[in-house]
């Protein structure tokens, strides 16, 4: 009696408290990881070799990529990327077979006030958004193919406009707008392609910390938690990740009081200009 009521507990336990995240369906995962020689790209190229995927790595750095590579296990390639992250070097790639498509590299970003500099906002347009259409574009049919999942790496401030951040920002409401467009496409046409928003905050990286050092009151979350939260949320197929979680209300909070939320938002930024 005593056993079978251990077995039913235990039933209903497995029922009830379910872990999405499987680490072992990203054994031998075929992904493609843009932005992987520093920061979070680097992380999750670290995570994704632990679960045994199969990793292709794309930045603009060869030498820095080739360090990232070394330091990992096997099946891990390097491609090096243009300046304006275009899709030629890495669309040759894409028909081997692709699982995952992580779109996470960032132009050079300017954590100032908006100086005028029309030229530097259409080249970031061109680096942070358009690269992801068209690399997500090409991919789309072997994704389709694979049951596969599209992950793009976004940022509080493709949500909410934050100061300091005019061109950046741009940017990653642009992707939000196109993908979230995009997956009730896919929904519709009944395409069994993923689409996951990653809305990070500030994350402890050497250029995050260095262009907002001595501009913001905000302490900034480790890079290795950001990145296993977006390997997280792509393998388990959930269309928005918030990290830190609480990036959640405040997205919330936001639409529904955007006065007052924009007057505490700016105390967190140190404007001493003239
Ligand atoms: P990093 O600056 O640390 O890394 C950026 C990566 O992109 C590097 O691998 C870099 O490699 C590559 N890269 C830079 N310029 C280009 C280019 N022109 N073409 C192609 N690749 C390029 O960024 P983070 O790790 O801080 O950010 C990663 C993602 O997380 C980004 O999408 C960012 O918007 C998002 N995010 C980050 C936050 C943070 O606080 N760190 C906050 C919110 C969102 P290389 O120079 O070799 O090309």
């Amino acid at each position: 009696k005593a056993l079978c009521a251990a077995g039913i507990v235990a039933g209903l336990l497995a029922f009830f408290w379910k872990d999405p995240f499987n680490p072992v369906s990203l054994s031998g995962a075929r992904v493609l990881l843009t932005g992987a020689s520093a920061g979070i790209g680097e992380q999750m190229a670290y995570h994704y070799a632990r679960f045994g995927a199969e990793i292709v790595l794309t930045a603009r750095r060869e030498a820095v990529l080739q360090k990232v590579r070394t330091s990992l296990v096997p099946h891990v390639q390097t491609f090096a990327m243009c300046e304006c992250a275009s899709i030629h070097p890495t669309l040759n790639i894409v028909p081997w077979g692709l699982d995952y498509l992580v779109l996470n590299h960032i132009g050079v970003t300017h954590f100032q006030m908006w100086v005028g500099d029309v030229e530097y906002t259409r080249w970031l347009m061109q680096v942070n958004f358009f690269s992801y259409v068209a690399l997500a574009t090409a991919a789309l049919p072997t994704l389709e193919k694979n049951k596969g999942s599209l992950v793009v790496v976004s940022s509080l401030t493709g949500k909410v406009p934050t100061p300091f951040t005019t061109s950046y920002s741009a940017t990653k409401f642009a992707l939000d707008g196109f993908f979230s467009s995009l997956r009730h496409e896919l929904i519709m046409q009944k395409r069994n392609v993923s689409i996951t928003l990653c809305i990070l905050g500030l994350i402890d990286t050497d250029s995050a910390l260095e262009n907002t050092r001595g501009k913001v009151y905000l302490t900034a979350s480790p890079a290795p938690e950001a990145a296993l939260a977006i390997i997280q949320g792509g393998a388990t197929r959930v269309q928005e990740v918030f990290y830190p979680w609480w990036l959640k209300h405040v997205c919330c909070l936001w639409v529904l009081f955007p006065n007052d939320g924009g007057q505490v938002l700016r105390s967190y930024y140190n404007y001493s200009g003239p």
